[in-house]
């Protein structure tokens, strides 16, 4: 018997097990894959969260993290915007960064199921029963951090799993001659591609696209040399990167369409209560700081043990508002941000606007990004 399951062991449902674990409640996550596990991720994340993890008493030193300071933003035709990063981040491989959580979360004594698909999440008499192929667990408290889209949005009837999304997503590692403190957003016909240095003797290459652009060209091979290396800054580096992962990260209908961070009594945090652009280079920290803002919530709402429904009304008010509060404004600019740079012509035009106006670009930048949090 859990206090509390938390369903999907990406970053969201490991900082929630961690943060739970360690107040007290005993947590068991359920992960459908096995760690380590590659991502499609660009795998920048912003320096916000620097003095919580220094809290929790992770090193980033230890994991051979780089330091990016600078981003560059292009365009088909050839235009850049260079920009120094006021806030800045660092480069760190979801391989490396979600075994590294997991296994500081098991030796900590968190429970876990690895391997396993939650099929159904139940809520009566106050407990949530949830629902794996061998076995259903219960608890009297269920979060759920499945990420972006899953099985489980359709079983619970989630409104934006019906709005179809035409975004696919393509993530690469690869060895290259690249500055290791920069960042590139790369623009091509409707989509963009991040590069960045990330931990050990790597570089992340992660490119969004249209699914009818794929539909056009019929592989992604022929997506990449008729519509991505157009860009001529990715060209260079298709040309002349090694590359390293046998086959590259896919995945489609990447939604940003609005979503609740509780829903049938779920507490959601991560992907699964929000999701912003990833040219925003924001949703790691978004979801690392939800599960901070969550499990506080928890904790404090939760210290009597016993969980009334009037207690629980409170608890999901409470974490709704300060959910709202920290992150509904800036997944709206992230939204906007994506409808302009997804259409190269006008990247064009406001890369060239931007260039007379980087205190504009740098406002832009922190409308899309919170504050150091601890
Ligand atoms: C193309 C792209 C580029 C991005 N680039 C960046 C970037 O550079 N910087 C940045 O900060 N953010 C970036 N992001 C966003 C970032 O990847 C996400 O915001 C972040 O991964 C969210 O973490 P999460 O824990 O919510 O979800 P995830 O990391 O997706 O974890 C969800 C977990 O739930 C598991 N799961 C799902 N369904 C079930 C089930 N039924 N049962 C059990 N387990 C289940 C999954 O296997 C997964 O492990 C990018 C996103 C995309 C799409």
């Amino acid at each position: 018997m859990s206090d509390v399951i938390v369903i999907g062991g990406g970053l969201a449902g490991l900082f929630n097990a961690i943060l739970l674990n360690r107040a007290g409640l005993k947590v068991t996550v359920i992960e459908k894959k096995t760690y380590p596990m590659h991502r499609v991720c660009g795998e920048y994340i912003s320096n916000e969260v620097i003095p919580f993890l220094s809290s929790l008493d992770i090193d980033l030193n230890e994991l051979n993290v780089a330091r990016i300071n600078r981003l560059e933003v292009t365009a088909a035709s050839g235009t850049k915007l260079s920009q120094k990063l006021d806030l800045g981040g660092f480069g760190l491989s979801r391989f490396t960064f979600d075994n590294f959580l997991y296994r500081k979360a098991l030796a900590e004594g968190v429970n876990f199921l690895v391997g396993t698909r939650v099929e159904d999440i139940r809520f009566a008499g106050e407990q949530f029963e949830v629902v794996t192929p061998g076995q259903t667990l219960t608890a009297p408290l269920a979060i759920g951090s499945f990420g972006k889209r899953s099985n489980l949005d359709q079983k619970l009837q989630r409104p934006f799993f019906y709005k179809r999304s035409p975004y696919l997503a393509v993530k690469f590692h690869l060895q290259m001659d690249f500055p290791t403190d920069l960042i590139q957003l790369n623009n091509y016909k409707d989509g963009y591609c991040g590069v960045s240095k990330t931990d050990g003797d790597r570089y992340c290459m992660c490119y969004m696209a249209h699914r009818d652009d794929l539909r056009k060209y019929g592989t992604l091979q022929a997506l990449e040399e008729n519509v991505i290396r157009k860009n001529p800054y990715l060209d260079e580096i298709f040309r002349n990167a090694k590359f390293l992962l046998d086959k590259p990260e896919v995945i489609n209908e990447i939604s940003f369409e609005k979503k609740a961070p509780v829903d049938n009594h779920i507490f959601m945090s991560g992907d699964t209560a929000g999701m912003i652009a990833p040219l925003c280079g924001n949703g790691m920290t978004m979801a690392i700081h939800s599960a901070k803002i969550l499990s506080e919530k928890i904790v404090t709402h939760y210290k009597s043990g016993s969980f009334s429904p009037e207690k629980r009304t409170n608890l999901e008010q409470d974490y709704t508002q300060s959910w709202n509060k920290q992150f509904a404004q800036r997944l709206w600019v992230g939204r906007q941000l994506q409808r302009l740079f997804g259409n190269d012509n006008m990247t064009a035009i406001t890369l060239n606007t931007l260039g007379h106006l980087p205190s504009v670009a740098q406002y832009l930048i922190s409308k899309t990004h919170g504050q150091p949090f601890a």
